[in-house]
Protein backbone atom coordinates (compact mmCIF):
# COMPACT_ATOMS: atom_id res chain seq x y z
CA UNK A 1 0.00 0.00 0.00
CA UNK A 2 1.87 2.87 -1.40
CA UNK A 3 1.68 6.40 1.06
CA UNK A 4 0.05 9.17 -0.39
CA UNK A 5 1.55 12.72 0.35
CA UNK A 6 -0.30 16.15 -0.78
CA UNK A 7 2.23 18.78 -0.80
CA UNK A 8 0.99 22.90 -1.03
CA UNK A 9 2.80 25.13 -3.11
CA UNK A 10 5.42 23.04 -5.20
CA UNK A 11 5.73 25.43 -7.78
CA UNK A 12 9.44 26.05 -6.84
CA UNK A 13 11.30 25.66 -3.77
CA UNK A 14 10.73 23.25 -0.43
CA UNK A 15 7.26 22.14 -1.48
CA UNK A 16 9.44 21.33 -5.09
CA UNK A 17 12.44 19.97 -3.80
CA UNK A 18 10.40 17.21 -1.89
CA UNK A 19 7.40 16.60 -4.61
CA UNK A 20 10.80 15.45 -6.88
CA UNK A 21 12.60 13.83 -3.39
CA UNK A 22 9.03 11.80 -2.68
CA UNK A 23 7.92 11.40 -6.56
CA UNK A 24 11.95 10.07 -7.34
CA UNK A 25 12.35 7.48 -4.34
CA UNK A 26 13.68 4.34 -5.56
CA UNK A 27 11.54 2.43 -3.10
CA UNK A 28 8.62 3.52 -5.58
CA UNK A 29 6.49 3.99 -1.94
CA UNK A 30 4.50 7.56 -2.30
CA UNK A 31 2.05 8.77 -4.30
CA UNK A 32 3.06 12.13 -4.32
CA UNK A 33 -0.25 15.39 -5.31
CA UNK A 34 1.94 18.31 -6.17
CA UNK A 35 -0.11 21.07 -5.76
CA UNK A 36 0.04 25.01 -6.45
CA UNK A 37 -1.78 27.88 -6.84
CA UNK A 38 -1.03 28.75 -10.63
CA UNK A 39 -0.61 25.41 -12.91
CA UNK A 40 1.49 27.51 -15.74
CA UNK A 41 4.57 26.84 -13.36
CA UNK A 42 4.56 23.41 -13.38
CA UNK A 43 7.57 23.31 -16.09
CA UNK A 44 10.37 23.37 -13.52
CA UNK A 45 8.57 20.67 -11.38
CA UNK A 46 8.58 18.48 -14.66
CA UNK A 47 11.92 19.47 -15.45
CA UNK A 48 13.14 17.87 -11.75
CA UNK A 49 11.34 14.58 -11.81
CA UNK A 50 12.35 14.14 -15.41
CA UNK A 51 10.14 11.33 -16.21
CA UNK A 52 10.72 9.62 -13.23
CA UNK A 53 7.50 10.27 -11.86
CA UNK A 54 4.56 8.61 -14.26
CA UNK A 55 2.80 6.48 -11.59
CA UNK A 56 4.35 8.72 -8.52
CA UNK A 57 3.45 11.97 -8.89
CA UNK A 58 0.45 14.15 -9.83
CA UNK A 59 0.11 17.88 -10.42
CA UNK A 60 -2.95 19.81 -8.91
CA UNK A 61 -4.16 22.75 -8.73
CA UNK A 62 -5.01 24.17 -5.21
CA UNK A 63 -4.77 27.78 -4.34
CA UNK A 64 -4.75 27.66 0.03
CA UNK A 65 -6.31 30.40 0.38
CA UNK A 66 -9.55 29.19 -1.71
CA UNK A 67 -11.87 27.13 -0.29
CA UNK A 68 -13.22 25.76 -3.47
CA UNK A 69 -9.65 24.94 -4.74
CA UNK A 70 -8.71 22.95 -1.89
CA UNK A 71 -12.11 20.97 -1.99
CA UNK A 72 -11.58 20.33 -5.79
CA UNK A 73 -8.06 19.26 -5.09
CA UNK A 74 -9.35 16.85 -2.57
CA UNK A 75 -11.92 15.36 -5.05
CA UNK A 76 -9.02 14.11 -7.49
CA UNK A 77 -7.26 12.16 -5.16
CA UNK A 78 -7.99 8.74 -6.25
CA UNK A 79 -6.91 6.82 -3.33
CA UNK A 80 -9.64 8.94 -1.35
CA UNK A 81 -6.99 9.81 1.30
CA UNK A 82 -3.90 11.07 2.19
CA UNK A 83 -1.58 9.87 4.39
CA UNK A 84 0.88 12.71 4.73
CA UNK A 85 -0.19 16.25 4.47
CA UNK A 86 2.56 18.87 3.84
CA UNK A 87 1.31 22.02 4.37
CA UNK A 88 4.32 24.51 2.75
CA UNK A 89 2.82 27.43 0.84
CA UNK A 90 3.78 30.41 2.31
CA UNK A 91 4.38 34.13 1.69
CA UNK A 92 7.04 36.53 3.48
CA UNK A 93 6.79 40.18 4.15
CA UNK A 94 9.42 42.56 5.34
CA UNK A 95 9.70 46.04 5.59
CA UNK A 96 8.74 48.92 8.52
CA UNK A 97 5.34 48.16 10.01
CA UNK A 98 4.28 52.09 8.96
CA UNK A 99 4.96 50.88 4.89
CA UNK A 100 2.10 47.42 5.28
CA UNK A 101 -1.14 48.17 3.92
CA UNK A 102 -4.17 46.25 5.48
CA UNK A 103 -5.21 44.45 2.36
CA UNK A 104 -1.08 42.92 2.12
CA UNK A 105 -1.24 41.96 5.75
CA UNK A 106 -4.50 39.94 5.62
CA UNK A 107 -2.97 38.51 2.46
CA UNK A 108 -0.09 37.20 4.20
CA UNK A 109 -2.09 35.43 6.98
CA UNK A 110 -4.68 34.59 4.49
CA UNK A 111 -1.61 32.47 2.90
CA UNK A 112 0.74 31.53 5.77
CA UNK A 113 -1.97 31.08 8.57
CA UNK A 114 -5.45 30.38 6.98
CA UNK A 115 -4.32 28.86 4.20
CA UNK A 116 -2.23 25.97 6.41
CA UNK A 117 -5.70 25.75 8.82
CA UNK A 118 -7.96 25.70 5.86
CA UNK A 119 -5.42 22.97 3.88
CA UNK A 120 -5.88 20.60 7.48
CA UNK A 121 -9.62 21.34 8.11
CA UNK A 122 -10.29 19.79 4.92
CA UNK A 123 -8.04 16.68 5.24
CA UNK A 124 -8.10 16.25 8.99
CA UNK A 125 -11.93 14.43 9.70
CA UNK A 126 -10.92 11.98 7.07
CA UNK A 127 -7.95 11.58 8.91
CA UNK A 128 -9.47 11.09 11.89
CA UNK A 129 -11.21 8.45 10.60
CA UNK A 130 -8.91 6.25 9.91
CA UNK A 131 -6.39 7.01 13.34
CA UNK A 132 -3.99 7.57 10.84
CA UNK A 133 -2.13 10.35 9.37
CA UNK A 134 0.76 12.63 9.50
CA UNK A 135 0.79 16.74 9.22
CA UNK A 136 3.70 18.16 8.19
CA UNK A 137 3.67 22.28 8.15
CA UNK A 138 7.07 24.22 7.05
CA UNK A 139 7.50 26.39 10.21
CA UNK A 140 10.28 28.98 10.58
CA UNK A 141 12.57 30.61 12.71
CA UNK A 142 10.44 33.39 12.59
CA UNK A 143 7.48 31.60 13.98
CA UNK A 144 9.35 31.14 17.27
CA UNK A 145 11.28 34.56 17.59
CA UNK A 146 10.91 38.11 16.66
CA UNK A 147 12.79 39.55 13.97
CA UNK A 148 13.02 43.07 13.56
CA UNK A 149 10.83 44.19 10.12
CA UNK A 150 9.59 40.43 9.83
CA UNK A 151 6.62 41.50 11.86
CA UNK A 152 3.61 40.81 10.30
CA UNK A 153 5.58 37.21 8.97
CA UNK A 154 6.50 36.25 12.27
CA UNK A 155 3.00 37.29 13.42
CA UNK A 156 1.43 34.89 11.16
CA UNK A 157 4.57 32.29 11.72
CA UNK A 158 3.76 32.46 15.55
CA UNK A 159 0.29 31.88 15.21
CA UNK A 160 1.00 28.32 12.91
CA UNK A 161 2.75 27.58 15.71
CA UNK A 162 0.01 27.60 18.38
CA UNK A 163 -2.39 26.55 15.78
CA UNK A 164 -0.18 23.33 15.30
CA UNK A 165 0.69 22.92 19.10
CA UNK A 166 -2.99 23.31 20.10
CA UNK A 167 -4.02 20.76 17.43
CA UNK A 168 -1.16 18.30 18.21
CA UNK A 169 -2.49 17.76 21.98
CA UNK A 170 -5.85 16.60 20.84
CA UNK A 171 -4.79 14.71 17.97
CA UNK A 172 -2.31 12.28 20.24
CA UNK A 173 -6.02 10.78 20.76
CA UNK A 174 -6.06 10.03 17.07
CA UNK A 175 -2.83 8.61 16.37
CA UNK A 176 -2.29 11.71 13.62
CA UNK A 177 1.06 13.58 14.56
CA UNK A 178 1.79 16.62 13.48
CA UNK A 179 5.63 18.48 12.96
CA UNK A 180 6.88 21.53 12.06
CA UNK A 181 9.57 21.79 10.26
CA UNK A 182 11.84 24.95 11.78
CA UNK A 183 13.85 26.23 8.96
CA UNK A 184 15.92 28.80 9.09
CA UNK A 185 17.13 30.95 5.88
CA UNK A 186 16.92 28.73 2.54
CA UNK A 187 18.54 29.09 -0.27
CA UNK A 188 15.00 29.33 -2.46
CA UNK A 189 13.17 32.00 -4.41
CA UNK A 190 11.56 32.98 -1.16
CA UNK A 191 13.64 36.42 -0.50
CA UNK A 192 12.77 37.21 -4.46
CA UNK A 193 9.05 35.98 -4.08
CA UNK A 194 8.79 38.48 -0.53
CA UNK A 195 6.98 41.59 -0.66
CA UNK A 196 9.77 43.73 0.40
CA UNK A 197 9.73 47.35 0.96
CA UNK A 198 12.85 49.19 -0.96
CA UNK A 199 14.79 50.98 0.32
CA UNK A 200 13.50 53.36 -2.40
CA UNK A 201 9.82 53.03 -2.05
CA UNK A 202 8.03 56.15 -1.53
CA UNK A 203 6.48 54.80 1.76
CA UNK A 204 9.73 55.16 3.16
CA UNK A 205 8.99 59.12 3.35
CA UNK A 206 6.47 59.06 5.83
CA UNK A 207 8.72 56.89 8.24
CA UNK A 208 11.45 58.60 10.75
CA UNK A 209 15.04 58.52 9.51
CA UNK A 210 16.11 56.65 12.41
CA UNK A 211 13.61 53.66 11.37
CA UNK A 212 14.72 53.51 7.49
CA UNK A 213 18.32 53.95 8.50
CA UNK A 214 17.94 51.07 10.47
CA UNK A 215 16.07 48.94 8.04
CA UNK A 216 18.80 49.42 5.62
CA UNK A 217 21.15 47.70 8.81
CA UNK A 218 18.53 45.03 8.13
CA UNK A 219 18.56 44.27 4.72
CA UNK A 220 22.26 44.16 5.01
CA UNK A 221 22.52 41.52 8.24
CA UNK A 222 19.76 39.67 6.52
CA UNK A 223 22.05 39.08 3.11
CA UNK A 224 25.15 38.69 5.73
CA UNK A 225 22.57 36.04 7.48
CA UNK A 226 22.03 34.44 3.74
CA UNK A 227 25.18 34.08 2.70
CA UNK A 228 26.77 32.60 6.36
CA UNK A 229 23.60 30.46 7.24
CA UNK A 230 21.61 29.73 4.63
CA UNK A 231 20.71 25.96 3.86
CA UNK A 232 19.80 24.71 0.16
CA UNK A 233 16.70 22.83 -0.48
CA UNK A 234 18.31 19.44 -0.33
CA UNK A 235 19.10 19.99 3.63
CA UNK A 236 15.80 21.29 4.03
CA UNK A 237 14.29 18.17 2.53
CA UNK A 238 15.97 15.36 4.41
CA UNK A 239 14.70 16.78 7.75
CA UNK A 240 11.45 16.28 6.30
CA UNK A 241 12.51 13.02 4.97
CA UNK A 242 13.50 12.14 8.86
CA UNK A 243 10.16 13.28 10.04
CA UNK A 244 8.42 11.13 7.41
CA UNK A 245 10.69 8.19 8.27
CA UNK A 246 10.26 8.63 11.93
CA UNK A 247 8.02 6.10 14.25
CA UNK A 248 6.92 8.91 16.75
CA UNK A 249 7.53 12.19 14.97
CA UNK A 250 8.08 15.30 17.28
CA UNK A 251 6.25 18.31 16.93
CA UNK A 252 9.36 20.44 16.21
CA UNK A 253 12.31 19.82 14.20
CA UNK A 254 15.04 22.23 13.72
CA UNK A 255 17.08 22.68 10.50
CA UNK A 256 19.65 24.88 11.00
CA UNK A 257 21.43 25.04 14.53
CA UNK A 258 22.89 28.76 14.34
CA UNK A 259 19.75 29.99 15.50
CA UNK A 260 19.20 27.75 18.19
CA UNK A 261 21.41 29.95 20.84
CA UNK A 262 18.87 32.69 20.15
CA UNK A 263 15.70 30.55 20.67
CA UNK A 264 17.13 28.70 23.86
CA UNK A 265 17.95 32.25 25.21
CA UNK A 266 14.33 32.98 24.72
CA UNK A 267 13.08 30.39 26.68
CA UNK A 268 15.00 30.26 29.41
CA UNK A 269 15.11 33.68 30.35
CA UNK A 270 11.52 34.54 30.45
CA UNK A 271 10.56 37.62 30.55
CA UNK A 272 12.26 38.46 27.30
CA UNK A 273 14.98 41.07 28.01
CA UNK A 274 17.87 38.80 27.32
CA UNK A 275 16.60 37.70 23.66
CA UNK A 276 15.81 41.47 22.92
CA UNK A 277 19.21 42.21 24.01
CA UNK A 278 20.86 38.93 21.65
CA UNK A 279 18.78 39.98 18.75
CA UNK A 280 19.29 43.32 18.62
CA UNK A 281 23.42 43.12 18.82
CA UNK A 282 23.19 40.49 16.31
CA UNK A 283 20.93 42.22 14.21
CA UNK A 284 21.78 45.94 14.26
CA UNK A 285 26.12 45.29 14.95
CA UNK A 286 28.39 43.94 13.03
CA UNK A 287 29.25 40.10 13.43
CA UNK A 288 29.83 37.21 12.37
CA UNK A 289 26.74 34.63 12.39
CA UNK A 290 27.79 32.26 14.99
CA UNK A 291 28.80 34.91 17.53
CA UNK A 292 26.35 35.34 20.32
P1 LIG B 1 9.08 29.86 -2.28
O1 LIG B 1 8.62 31.26 -2.41
O2 LIG B 1 9.91 29.27 -3.35
O3 LIG B 1 7.84 28.86 -2.05
C1 LIG B 1 6.61 29.24 -1.52
C2 LIG B 1 5.55 28.59 -2.37
O4 LIG B 1 4.25 28.87 -1.86
C3 LIG B 1 5.60 29.15 -3.80
O5 LIG B 1 5.65 28.07 -4.71
C4 LIG B 1 4.31 29.93 -3.91
O6 LIG B 1 3.78 29.95 -5.21
C5 LIG B 1 3.43 29.15 -2.95
N1 LIG B 1 2.23 29.91 -2.58
C6 LIG B 1 2.12 31.21 -2.18
N2 LIG B 1 0.83 31.53 -2.00
C7 LIG B 1 0.11 30.41 -2.26
C8 LIG B 1 -1.28 30.10 -2.26
N3 LIG B 1 -2.20 31.01 -1.94
N4 LIG B 1 -1.66 28.82 -2.57
C9 LIG B 1 -0.76 27.89 -2.90
N5 LIG B 1 0.56 28.14 -2.96
C10 LIG B 1 0.98 29.38 -2.64
O7 LIG B 1 9.86 29.78 -0.91
P2 LIG B 1 10.16 28.55 0.09
O8 LIG B 1 11.35 28.95 0.83
O9 LIG B 1 10.16 27.26 -0.62
O10 LIG B 1 8.90 28.64 1.07
C11 LIG B 1 8.21 27.51 1.53
C12 LIG B 1 7.88 27.67 2.98
O11 LIG B 1 9.09 27.78 3.71
C13 LIG B 1 7.06 28.91 3.34
O12 LIG B 1 6.01 28.52 4.20
C14 LIG B 1 8.04 29.80 4.05
O13 LIG B 1 7.42 30.62 5.00
C15 LIG B 1 8.96 28.78 4.69
N6 LIG B 1 10.28 29.31 5.06
C16 LIG B 1 11.17 29.71 4.11
C17 LIG B 1 12.40 30.25 4.49
C18 LIG B 1 13.42 30.72 3.49
O14 LIG B 1 14.38 31.39 3.87
N7 LIG B 1 13.31 30.38 2.24
C19 LIG B 1 12.70 30.35 5.85
C20 LIG B 1 11.79 29.93 6.79
C21 LIG B 1 10.58 29.40 6.38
Amino acid sequence: DKTVVLITGCSSGIGLGLAVRLASDTSKAFIVYATMRNLSKKERLLECVRGCHEDTMEILQMDVTDQLSIQAAKQRIKEKKVDILVCNAGAGLMGPVETQSYETMKQIFDVNLFGTICTIQAFLPEMKERKSGRIIVTGSVGGLQGIPFNDVYCASKFAVEGFCESLAILLQHFNIHISLIECGPVNTNFMTNLQRTDPEDPKLQHVDPETTQLYQKYLQHCERVFEEAAQDTEEIVQVFMDAIGAQFPSLRYYTNTTFLPLTKLKLSVEDGTQYIKAMNKFVFSTHKTGDF
